[in-house]
């Protein structure tokens, strides 16, 4: 590592993931964009005699590689529609010769006639397998030429073999090793914790008013505000810029240049805020965003993660809020059952967002939760909403016996209007109409304001007892684990509903 790439230590996970490449196991890593996954094959494709296949799908990046590693004196070359056919006939030369260590190949050309023969004869020790969720269909990102990597393996003598991604969840693990790996790979996942962002969630009652307070808790700072749309993004930069906050919107519907304009003024400033869609913070390089806020849900855990990810990229503190509320996560479901996916895609999505919401809901720290979804796992951070102020769980057995009777006794037919005004007592049009003044639940809540009931319901919801059909009108359904909890045969545990009120934002 020293004499070759001039590091002086390993980053966290890439010392294990090379120890047990050596120990020649077959490895699946996940680690974030930017960490380091190349060196995992790298060295010990460099300590170890034989040639190692290097599968990616990114071919500048292919080239860049093979250049630094020719620079260092390693025989490296690359293979894909890229190269000229004199670089095509001296690679496979070198092949032929033997003296290739490392060969990266686009995944197209897995298909080229004889290419197992002949990495077989060329001494083939592993296959580096990397952007390894490409070979998932439920990703975001299939390549059906990635299913030929299996195969490739088989024909050459089941080679060892080390993927990499930077998106996994535990699923999508399970996916990627069934089909690329001939038994069970030794798993690591590492390097997700930004232990210098701090996390936190809030009801949303007011979004524009929460986050405006927000932002002005922490004056002359830059940050990123991620709307729902483009009309809210000009909106909130509108209304914050009438309370004096140095504000720009972003969005796709703005013309290219007013958007270069806004973006290079937002990265050369360090006070204003972008109001903006998820499709903003990618290309940009900005290491000072000191907040990010989500005014509107964001679609999966994953997205979370990477938007959250844009700011604190200098390692100093910084300050993240999420906005969420039932209607959004209804409004993400809507937008899911509604796309053009398969079943299995929509089932899975479906399953990420209600990660999501889990998370948003979590009765203990909030880092733990988040790292849990990607693999990871750390002691309790001391630097969440939950870990400032650890809400006292309380047994909520009652509170969820009575909401759930309050939509049972209704014939599950219900959105939350109705269902907390029956809980409360209140002799609505609509409660009187049906005669659910007359049921046993009328009433029973009374002791609950209308958001302490919310609160309830959030958390029943987060904690997959309650739930709505994906092409319903708004109405709650007991699922069978909420049936447990209603019969009393499992118990929950619950935050205390919360009152609504002003949102501690002027955390130091
Ligand atoms: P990934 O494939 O995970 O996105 P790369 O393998 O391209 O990341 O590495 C990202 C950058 O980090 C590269 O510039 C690489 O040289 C650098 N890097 C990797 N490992 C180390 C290390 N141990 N110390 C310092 N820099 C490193
Ligand atoms: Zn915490």
């Amino acid at each position: 590592m020293r004499e070759v790439f001039g590091f002086r230590e390993f980053r966290p996970g890439q010392g294990e993931i090379i120890a047990s490449v050596l120990a020649g196991e077959d490895v699946l890593a996940v680690m974030p964009t930017g960490r380091g996954k190349s060196l995992c094959y790298q060295i010990p494709a460099l300590i170890r005699p034989g040639l190692t296949l290097v599968i990616s799908p990114l071919i500048a990046l292919m080239r860049d590689q093979v250049l630094a590693l020719r620079a260092n004196g390693i025989e490296a070359a690359s293979l894909s529609s890229a190269d000229s056919p004199q670089d095509r006939e001296e690679t496979w030369q070198k092949l032929e010769q033997g003296t290739l260590r490392l060969l990266y190949l686009a995944p197209e050309r897995l298909a080229v006639p004889g290419l197992a023969e002949k990495l077989g004869r060329s001494g083939l020790t592993m296959i580096a397998v990397d952007e390894a969720h490409c070979v998932s269909q439920w990703g975001h990102d299939f390549r059906p030429e990635y299913l030929r990597i299996r195969e490739l393996a088989d024909a050459a003598g089941r080679p060892q073999i080390a993927a990499f991604t930077a998106t996994a969840d535990a699923a999508a693990r399970r996916d990627i090793a069934a089909r690329l790996f001939a038994g069970p790979p030794s798993e690591f996942v590492s390097g997700f914790d930004r232990p210098n962002l701090h996390l936190a969630v809030a009801a949303k009652q007011s979004a524009f008013n929460q986050t405006r307070d927000f932002i002005k808790a922490r004056p002359g700072q830059a940050g990123i505000v991620y709307c729902a749309s483009r009309k809210a993004c000009e909106d909130y930069a509108q209304r914050l810029k009438a309370e004096g906050v140095d504000a720009g919107a972003y969005h796709a519907g703005l013309d290219p240049d007013t958007r270069s304009r806004s973006q290079d003024r937002f990265v050369a400033s360090d006070s204003m805020v972008m109001c903006a869609t998820v499709a903003f913070g990618m290309g940009v390089d900005k290491p000072d965003v000191r907040f990010v806020v989500h005014a509107a849900l964001p679609k999966s855990m994953e997205a979370y993660y990477q938007e959250i990810g844009r700011a604190g990229r200098d390692g100093e503190p910084a300050d993240t809020l999420l906005l969420w509320s039932l209607g959004d996560a209804a409004l993400r479901r809507r937008q899911i059952a509604e796309s053009e996916s398969d079943e299995s895609r929509k089932a899975m999505e479906t399953r990420r967002l209600g990660a999501l919401i889990a998370y948003c809901e979590a009765p203990s720290c909030r880092r733990q939760s988040l790292l849990s979804y990607f693999g990871d796992t750390i002691e309790p951070c001391g630097n969440c909403d939950l870990c400032d102020d650890p809400p006292a769980l309380i047994d909520g057995s009652v509170l969820a016996q009575k909401a759930m009777s309050a939509i049972a006794r209704t014939g599950q037919r219900f959105g939350l209007e109705h269902l907390i005004g029956v809980l409360r007592g209140v002799k609505t049009d609509k409660i009187t109409a049906r005669g659910h003044d007359q049921l046993p639940t009328f009433g029973i809540g009374e002791d609950l304001s209308k958001d302490q009931w919310m609160s309830v319901f959030r958390q029943l919801f987060a904690a997959g007892a309650i739930d709505q059909p994906i092409d319903g009108y708004g109405e709650w359904l007991i699922t069978e684990r909420g049936k447990e909890i209603l019969f009393g045969r499992a118990p929950i545990r619950l935050r205390p509903p919360q009152e609504r009120r002003a949102e501690k934002v002027a955390r130091m």
